[in-house]
């Protein structure tokens, strides 16, 4: 069997459905590749303000309104109740010693409450992947896209004005012959092996793994009075000396938990052993431990030995690879989903045969984000026994995330076109030698101060104010203080509250 199309997208999970809808919408003739099929459990599930921003952006760009109810819980329980879902008010840290139940001061020194959205209509979402990919594909189908699932391929051949990809499905051969190959096919995926691509260091970024799973019945972790909102409505992260367990709740009575660890944390708590490993590391948390008294695991743990990679080469003539085959750092901080939206939105612009020039600002533009989550994230891993540097440092992430949404919802894109603005001529170079220091040296003062000269002119929402205590709810009068770092004015501010309902 031979299939001709223009462009072959490998992997069907949200990103490859996603990338072949955006390519068959301009018209292109499309076949979306899977090795699997559909439903399955797939993780990376919590979405984020500018991911959702990205998300929305697809939809009026590409023309698919189908997709805008995602973009937020309120619109996503009045269309498609039926998909899971979790609801996502904001992010939520909590500091652990080792052995010891939870306790914070007054000071709330031990914990950080981040919200993302005023209100729950407005809010971000966990995405049940086993419904929400198999919808995707199904969207994607629907609009002509060409879908293989249980397809296995097997070479990649470049020949001169087109690509033929072998493959099997069902025991038979089957050839795709195109013109350029998307590879969303996800970390160390179907290019990484059929190219031999080589994998390169990340900058600062340690050895990690990841042990996780999905579980029914699991007990609720209590929220202080007046927090900025439920607690549990968010990402919570649980923090401890070399490594962090994520807990996302959906409305299907389903929790997704798992944790990341260095290496010397992987080996002490026996994360490679799975059940084993997770029992060990709930001793070591006691409050969490409380919440999962009665908890039922859902399925297997999955245990993931190297959580980070990056390719150094990311296209070709004739193939490109999407941002979470690219790369991935860590949970952390869910970046992933972020990533994967704009690296579509940049390859959907260069379809069908991207130029030489174009392929290598993909490329550049790929791998300096990634680094920059990469400095981060590592920068954030060496501190995680010291809360105070932690939470310092989260801002610079706070910071630039919340300054490109809020730019771009103004319609000022050109104020923050790169991710954590890792681009930007002061901000990207002052994050990178903040991370390095957060590292390598143990001067703090020296740290909190160079973090705090640089999150301050694109600071727009508050944060890092000491009178807040580490919870920072959404504060709109935050915002028109901001305004002119925004090189807005206040009705200009206030015209796009009134857009996006926030008002
Ligand atoms: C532990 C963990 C937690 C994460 N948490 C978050 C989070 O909370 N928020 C966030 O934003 N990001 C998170 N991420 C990142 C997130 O998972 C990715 O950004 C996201 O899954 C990308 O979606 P995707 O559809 O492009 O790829 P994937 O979800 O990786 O899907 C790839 C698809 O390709 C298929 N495939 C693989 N190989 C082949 C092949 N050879 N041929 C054909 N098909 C193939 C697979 O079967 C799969 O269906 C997390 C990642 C990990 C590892």
């Amino acid at each position: 069997m031979e299939h001709r199309a223009d462009i072959a997208v490998i992997g069907g999970g949200f990103g490859g459905a996603l990338m072949a809808m955006v390519a068959r919408q301009q018209g292109h003739s499309v076949v979306l590749i899977e090795k699997g099929a559909h439903p399955r459990f797939a993780i990376g599930e919590s979405s984020t303000p500018l991911a959702n921003l990205f998300l929305q952006q697809i939809a009026e760009k590409f023309n698919l309104p189908q997709l805008l109810p995602f973009r937020r819980w309120g619109e996503w329980q009045k269309k498609f109740p039926e998909i899971g879902c979790g609801l996502k008010r904001g992010f939520s840290f909590f500091h652990h010693e080792s052995g010891q139940p939870f306790s914070d001061k007054p000071e709330r020194s031990k914990q950080l409450l981040v919200a993302a959205s005023p209100r729950d209509e407005l809010a971000d979402t966990h995405w049940f992947r086993e419904d929400f990919d198999q919808h995707f594909v199904s969207e994607a189908q629907s609009l002509g896209v060409e879908y293989f699932d249980r397809t296995e391929l097997i070479d990649f051949h470049e020949i001169s004005d087109h690509v033929l990809l072998i493959g099997k499905k069902g025991g038979e051969k089957i050839n795709f012959r195109v013109d350029f190959v998307v590879d969303a096919s996800g970390p160390r995926g179907c290019l990484f092996r059929l190219l031999g691509l080589s994998e390169r260091n990340l900058p600062l970024m340690p050895a990690t793994s990841g042990l996780f799973a999905h579980f029914n019945n699991v007990d609720s972790w209590d929220s202080e009075e007046g927090v900025p909102y439920p607690v549990e409505d968010a990402a919570v992260h649980h923090v401890f000396d070399g490594g962090w367990v994520w807990v996302l709740k959906f409305n299907n009575g389903i929790t997704s938990a798992g944790v990341a660890a260095t290496q010397e944390k992987v080996k002490s708590l026996r994360l490679s052993e799975g059940a084993v490993g997770w029992d060990l590391l709930l001793n070591h948390l006691p409050t969490l431990a409380e919440q999962f008294r009665g908890a039922d695991i859902q399925n297997d743990f999955v245990f993931v030995r190297e959580l980070s990679f990056g390719l150094d080469e990311v296209v070709g003539n004739r193939w490109a690879i999407l941002p979470p085959a690219a790369g991935f750092i860590d949970p952390l901080l869910s970046t992933g989903f972020a990533l994967t939206l704009q690296g579509i939105i940049r390859l959907a612009e260069l379809l069908p045969l991207p130029s030489k020039d174009d392929l290598l600002l993909y490329q550049r533009q790929t791998l300096n984000e990634l680094d920059q989550v990469s400095h981060l994230v590592g920068a954030l891993y060496s501190n995680m026994d010291d809360f105070e540097i932690f939470t310092a440092l989260t801002q610079l992430y706070f910071v630039a995330v919340s300054f490109a949404e809020t730019a771009n919802r103004l319609g000022k894109p050109d104020l923050a076109n790169s991710y954590l603005l890792c681009e930007h001529p002061d901000f990207g170079q002052s994050t990178r030698e903040i991370c390095e220091l957060a590292v390598h040296s143990n001067n703090r003062e020296t740290i909190l101060r160079k973090i705090s000269k640089a999150i301050e002119p694109f600071n727009i929402s508050g944060l890092a104010d000491p009178s807040r205590r580490n919870w920072y709810p959404v504060v709109l009068d935050d915002l028109f203080c901001s305004a002119a770092k925004l090189q807005s004015t206040d009705s200009e501010i206030r015209e796009m509250l009134l857009r996006e309902g926030m008002l």
